[in-house]
């Protein structure tokens, strides 16, 4: 490779700054409105935030313990109770984390060998590749198929082999707003049972779901909380992206499995946080309600722009993001495009082709975030509508 990076160890080479990054340094520097990343532009519940402040002012601010607060991990069972009738000894079966992220990081880490093989559905949110390459893990990539997103089940079943040791999955799914049915999850789960596989379900955007659809754990299906690893996190359910706190549930010799890892990674994080986060998960029914109402509303101001703009939308079911194609503008290199967009029309948003292994399928592909004000939605679909026919 004659673009070798300095420093960086072989199994990082293929890697480089997560765009995310990148695309927001593009708007800060450009002034751009950033639809890129996806974070929330205003604070979650105020009691939240007050519970936080006197997490701090209490004095909850050395190391917490190794699993995270035991009122924070009852509350996580207590919330696997509530809203899906999961069964969780929060002694035991619960893990508090640095967001999610270091989840999946510390699960990839405990529970794959080197050489191990670990099945993802394309496109997947960035984080999983480069959790697998630090494992000296490797990807094996199942297509989330145009137009509806679904996958061939002859594809899934010849993406396990010998070496397979689990599937990666995330539902509602990041960056295309899917959320995997009954039927869908039936399938990865029989798949998992029949060829004695784990899976690690990243669940971040579980509440983020729309048009009266509900979100399916993939433990509340029969025989698969002996093996499944469930992740979820605060900074989506709740507008808190920078506290990270996150957590995994699962079986207790997995969570211990994955504690082994996390303890190297960050060992603990967040003390204040952790104390706010039981309020959090506490608060009652009408909040998460709300929650998905208010974001269903900002999805379709910000699909009907990109539609009056000229742009393919696809639907999104759940989650913050939605996927458009540049084709009917007259592009089809979203990576250039993207680029492109904030001197054009002064919107940032992210080339979905950094989400799957092979770029060329999702060349054509952009994916905004419309977790944002709705008069910044409206300003964003004003601007995009000014490139209308400006094709190259
Ligand atoms: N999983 C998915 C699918 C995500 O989109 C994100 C955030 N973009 C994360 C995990 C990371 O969550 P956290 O901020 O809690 O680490």
């Amino acid at each position: 490779m004659n673009d070798r990076k300095p420093y960086l160890v072989d199994r990082l080479q293929e890697f480089g700054i997560t765009i995310f990054a990148e695309m927001s340094a593009l708007a800060e520097r450009t002034g751009a409105i950033n639809l890129g990343q996806g974070f929330p532009d205003s604070d979650g519940p105020d009691e939240v935030l007050e519970a936080a402040i006197a997490a701090i002012r209490a004095g909850h601010n050395q190391y917490p313990p190794g699993r995270g607060i035991l009122p924070l991990r009852r509350a996580v069972a207590d919330h696997q109770r509530r809203f899906y009738g999961l069964e969780v000894d929060a002694e035991t079966e619960v893990l508090i984390t640095a967001g999610a992220s270091e989840a999946i990081a510390a699960a990839i880490l405990a529970l794959v060998e080197p050489g191990d093989e670990v099945v993802l559905f394309e496109p997947y949110f960035d984080h999983y590749a480069t959790s697998v390459a630090l494992a000296g893990g490797r990807r094996r990539v199942v297509r989330l198929r145009e137009p509806d997103l679904s996958f061939d089940v002859a594809d899934l079943e010849s993406a396990i082999g010998p070496r397979t040791r689990l599937i990666l999955l995330n539902t509602p799914h990041n960056p295309t707003g899917k959320v995997f049915d009954a039927e869908e999850l039936g399938h990865v789960a029989r798949l998992a049972i029949r060829h004695d596989l784990l899976v690690v379900t990243d669940e971040v955007y579980e509440h983020l779901v729309y048009d009266g659809g509900r979100h399916i754990p993939m433990a509340t299906l029969p025989g698969m909380a002996e093996r499944t690893l469930t992740i979820s996190s605060g900074g989506k359910s709740f507008g808190f992206t920078g506290w990270k706190i996150g957590w995994a549930h699962g079986p207790a010799d997995m969570v211990s499995a994955v504690l082994t890892a996390k303890q190297s990674l960050t060992y603990v994080s967040g003390g204040p946080f952790q104390h706010a986060m039981v309020t959090a998960l506490g608060l009652d029914d009408g909040y998460f309600s709300q929650l998905a109402d208010d974001l269903e509303g900002k999805r379709d101001l910000l699909g009907d722009g990109l539609r009056a703009a000229g742009f393919e939308v696809f639907p999104t079911a759940g989650t913050y993001f939605v996927t458009a194609d540049i084709r009917p503008l007259g592009f089809d290199d979203g990576v250039a495009f993207c680029m492109s967009m904030p001197e054009r029309c002064g919107v940032v948003a992210v080339p979905s082709a950094v989400f799957y292994d092979d770029g060329e399928a999702g060349r054509h592909l952009i994916r905004f975030a419309f977790c944002k004000q709705p008069e910044i939605l409206v300003e964003a679909s004003r601007r995009l509508a000014g490139m209308a026919g400006s094709g190259s």
